[in-house]
């Protein structure tokens, strides 16, 4: 099933848009058999539950961490992953660089956006962006690599498209400015029900689970 669903959406997705498998809750199991389907990226949102993959699976694939990461977790995140998709604020930011720079890193990070502008949500809210990116990018050892958002969580795929563009129209103004330090090159936006939408508005990290994996039980 797993190998199936992966190859269908492989095939689906134009060139250039990286499948990140959004992974929470699944086996050890499940996530091999999606990487040997083709997946290249592992999308991750708990940091005990990353740790006990990797153990498994190490660099048989890329990990993009994509959770809500807590100052305290930063440690050990920096160690295992790739990319952190969801930086928001300065503080965390911070932390990343410090701990990074402990162990002589420098991480790839997307700017989390609040497209929905939900005041319980994740993520920088868009008129706060570009100061924002302004304000950590001097830090030496992350990089900022681009853009991520949610949007609120919808039924309709189309009521997300408002928000992917946007959070495309952010992205292009950014990278427009060719600030130093700053490159915009990754857009990662759209999940199970929403990312024909998000790819058609520019993304090309898309985060799929459930059309991988099937429904989740929890979480
Ligand atoms: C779980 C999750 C996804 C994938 O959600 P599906 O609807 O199962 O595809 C994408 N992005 C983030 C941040 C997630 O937590």
């Amino acid at each position: 099933m797993i190998k199936e669903n992966v190859k269908r959406i492989l095939e689906e997705l134009p060139k250039g848009v990286i499948l990140v498998a959004a992974a929470k809750t699944r086996t050890v199991e499940e996530i091999l058999e999606a990487i040997n389907a083709g997946v290249k990226v592992i999308g991750e949102n708990y940091i005990q539950e990353a740790m006990r993959m990797f153990e498994v699976i190490g660099n048989k694939a890329q990990w993009h961490f994509i959770g809500k990461l807590q100052k305290n977790k930063v440690k050990k995140a920096v160690k295992i992953f790739d990319m952190i998709e969801t930086v928001d604020s300065v503080e965390l930011a911070r932390e990343i660089d410090k701990r990074c720079c402990e162990i002589n890193k420098i991480m790839p990070v997307l700017i989390e956006i609040n497209s929905g502008r939900e005041p319980q949500k994740s993520g920088v809210l868009p008129e706060d962006a570009l100061e924002f990116v302004k304000e950590i990018s001097s830090l030496p050892n992350i990089r900022i690599v681009g853009l991520m958002t949610m949007g609120p969580f919808a039924g309709d795929p189309e009521d997300a498209r408002p928000y992917f563009v946007e959070t495309k129209k952010i992205f292009d103004k950014i990278k427009k400015l060719n600030l130093p330090d700053v490159e915009m090159r990754y857009l990662s936006m759209g999940m199970t029900n929403s990312y024909q939408v998000a790819v058609e508005e520019g993304a090309n990290l898309v985060r799929i689970g459930t059309k991988i994996f099937g429904m989740r039980n929890y979480k």
